[in-house]
């Protein structure tokens, strides 16, 4: 093949391969005038015979801002790149990458302004802002019906508490009346009437046992409303706090003839806590011990310090009903309450064990319970320690 024929077998691919290439490619001289213009680039311009015009005065360019940086361009050689520009047809989005040209010597003959179509892309982009945007609002929405129904629901709460309150109190006046009622007619009876004196004596304890429920109730109420309760915090020796507690439940043992006892050589410890809540901890407990008891039973109490751990735990065992494996875990939860107890006809709403449990945890203690059914339960609480006395 001859050289000539060889050229122009080259220029011909050369050309295909501008013209075919997905991409917009236009040659500028060094005055801005199109001096080369491939076929993509007259698809997305709007402009049908682009060679000979000059950029500078083309609307494309100018609306785009291009022209500063075509000047620097073709003065200093300084490429650029400008993303998202708008189409000179106003139909798709175009990245643009412009070179210089340079001869042999390395001086500036033009540019290569090259361009390819983002559309695809940029309208991904939008879209995907507008989906942002729209979760945004529902967010929002959703943030504002949720405090809304926060707020009404505080409300609500505030209103069943305020309710609870108020109707425990409005129990407790007629109770108090109800047991003064019955002193009275038990002291007018003077031991005459055997019969309604024991009929007296089960209506107080079912009166005493309404009240021990109420306040069970307005405790949780408190709680709920305030989960940070104060806590009046004071140095406590436990075995005091122990006999107390047991001096309390002296009558309710004798009933049954039930025997509480402090293990022999426990020694005494000091805690900080809040003498009030400990002692209902102890009262719920004990008097547990005392209603699921075996008749002619005991209940002991035994303290054990645990030295590495700094911890004392109180341990409160009776030989009574016990509690079956299935119910052992459940005992501490609100108002559950096992079959046996119900059907033995004692005790309250399935409330006083969570109460402890509460008072344990805002100790910084706990509590948990072993027991075998029919010989007897044994629960310990633990509670950090402050000093062995
Ligand atoms: P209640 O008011 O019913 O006594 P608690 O929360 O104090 O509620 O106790 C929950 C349940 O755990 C009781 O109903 C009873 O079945 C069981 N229970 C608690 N202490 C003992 C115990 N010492 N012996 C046997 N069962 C117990």
């Amino acid at each position: 093949m001859q050289k000539n024929q060889k050229t122009q077998a080259f220029n011909g691919l050369n050309r295909q391969i501008v013209d075919n290439a997905p991409i917009s490619i236009i040659v500028i001289n060094k005055n801005g005038v199109i001096t080369f213009a491939n076929k993509y680039y007259k698809n997305i311009s709007a402009t049908k015979n682009p060679v000979g015009k000059n950029i500078f005065r083309m609307p494309f360019f100018i609306r785009e801002n291009l022209s500063n940086r075509y000047k620097k361009l073709l003065a200093h050689g300084k490429a650029f790149k400008k993303d998202n520009c708008v189409s000179a047809n106003s139909l798709e989005y175009i990245n643009i990458l412009a070179v210089p040209l340079k001869n042999t010597r390395g001086d500036i003959t033009g540019a290569l302004s090259m361009a390819t179509d983002v559309t695809q892309i940029v309208s991904a982009k939008l879209e995907l802002k507008k989906v942002n945007a729209n979760l945004k609002k529902t967010v929002a929405e959703r943030t504002r019906q949720l405090l809304e129904t926060n707020e009404k629901l505080t409300k609500s709460l505030g209103l069943k508490s305020q309710f609870i309150s108020d109707a425990s109190h409005e129990i407790r006046t007629p109770l108090s009346i109800a047991k003064l009622n019955i002193e009275l007619f038990r002291n007018q009876l003077c031991g005459e009437n055997k019969q309604a004196i024991s009929a007296l004596n089960a209506i107080d304890v079912e009166i005493d046992r309404i009240a021990d429920i109420l306040s069970d109730i307005t405790f949780f109420t408190a709680i709920d409303e305030n989960p940070i309760e104060k806590m009046n915090i004071e140095k406590i020796s436990v075995k005091g706090l122990i006999s107390s507690v047991a001096s309390r439940l002296k009558i309710m043992g004798n009933k049954r003839n039930i025997k509480i006892f402090l293990e022999n050589n426990s020694a005494d410890y000091a805690i900080k806590g809040d003498k009030i809540k400990l002692e209902k901890l102890l009262l719920n407990i004990m008097g547990n011990s005392i209603k699921y008891g075996k008749k002619n039973g005991w209940v002991k109490i035994s303290l054990k310090s645990d030295a590495k751990r700094d911890i004392i735990k109180i341990i409160v065992s009776d030989n009574g009903i016990g509690i079956a494996k299935k119910d052992l875990s459940r005992v501490f939860d609100r108002f559950y309450r096992t079959h046996l107890s119900r059907r033995h006809g004692e005790g309250g709403f399935g409330l006083g064990l969570a109460v402890c449990k509460w008072i344990a945890e805002q100790h910084g203690g706990s509590i948990s319970a072993e027991s075998a059914l029919g010989k007897g339960s044994v629960f310990t609480i633990k509670l950090p320690l402050l000093l062995k006395k």
